[in-house]
């Protein structure tokens, strides 16, 4: 972008300031990688102060935006719907594991739907961010990494498929680098086939996951299983205010249009409830663990 103050193009990469200045080279083995701060680039004239971000306030951000690239340079975009400047922000991913495809219609259903442009809430939506994952119909990205095991939260060298390093991958780096610039206040991430809605064995997400199973329709997590290293719920939940559900649905052949339905009107739902959250931050040394397909 030439200038600030200039009209935004139609999709602007909002997120590549910081995914090459810091997300990439730093370790991200502490939870203080939320706070890199995006440094300018392309900038014509010095910034008045080292720490002035280019990336604009969420409110100036165009209602499509290039998150970034996959392994394979396949775009992933979000989509802004509502209203722009509200205070209120949701963030729902279709797809992180590629073989896991059910939740993208839900996104697709929750961009056909008309969303307030004066209320308090945003909802932003990524169809996928695993779209090599997807195209080639398998879990993992091009480069065999498991991103939800790529997550710099209690990342593991020792997890199949955890990648050579946290945040190695640059589906990764993009949702990190996005998430930190939009902070949303919620977020919800599909996966398949469990049929239930994980969090509820969590002190922070309980409340949430509990009244999205209801919302949904799907059972909440029995809390007897081992916790997964790397996840990006684990991530979210350790480094924002508010909550991140795992939102495992059931195999495509029980995914039905009326389903699909109710699951497209969850999301609005807990949307318009998010006026209501009260997001009391969490500190960085108090992890969250994640039980997480
Ligand atoms: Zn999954």
């Amino acid at each position: 972008m030439p200038k600030a103050s200039s009209a935004l193009p139609v999709t602007t990469v909002i997120a590549s300031a910081a995914i090459g200045l810091g997300l990439v080279a730093t370790p991200l083995e502490s939870a203080t990688a939320v706070e890199v701060t995006p440094t300018p680039v392309e900038s014509p004239v010095p910034s008045p102060t080292p720490t002035t971000p280019t990336t604009p306030p969420v409110s100036l951000w165009p209602a499509t935006v290039l998150v970034g690239t996959s392994a394979l340079g396949r775009p992933i975009y979000a989509q802004r719907q509502g209203n722009p400047t509200a205070s209120k922000v949701l963030l729902a991913v279709g797809v992180i594991h590629g073989n896991e495809k059910a939740g993208k219609k839900i996104i697709n259903g929750v961009r056909a739907t008309q969303i307030p442009a004066d209320g308090d809430v945003q909802v932003w939506t990524i169809q996928s961010m695993n779209p090599d994952g997807m195209a080639a119909n398998k879990r993992r990205n091009a480069r065999s990494v498991d991103l939800n095991r790529n997550f710099p939260t209690g990342w593991s060298p020792r997890t199949p498929g955890a990648g050579v390093s946290a945040g190695s991958e640059p589906e990764t780096q993009a949702l990190m680098a996005f998430m930190g610039d939009l902070r949303p206040d919620a977020m919800f991430v599909y996966h398949q086939d469990w049929n239930m809605v994980l969090g509820a064995c969590n002190w922070k997400t309980r409340p949430y996951a509990l009244r999205y199973a209801k919302l949904t329709g799907l059972k909440k997590e029995s809390c007897a299983r081992a916790a997964y290293t790397g996840t990006m719920g684990s991530w979210y939940n350790s480094n924002f205010p508010g909550y991140m559900l795992t939102v495992e649905l059931p195999g495509s052949r029980k995914v039905t249009a009326k389903k699909v339905t109710k699951w497209r009107d969850s999301v609005i739902t807990a949307s318009r409830e998010l006026v209501d959250l009260d997001t009391t931050p969490v500190t960085p040394a108090d992890p969250v663990t994640d039980e997480t397909n």
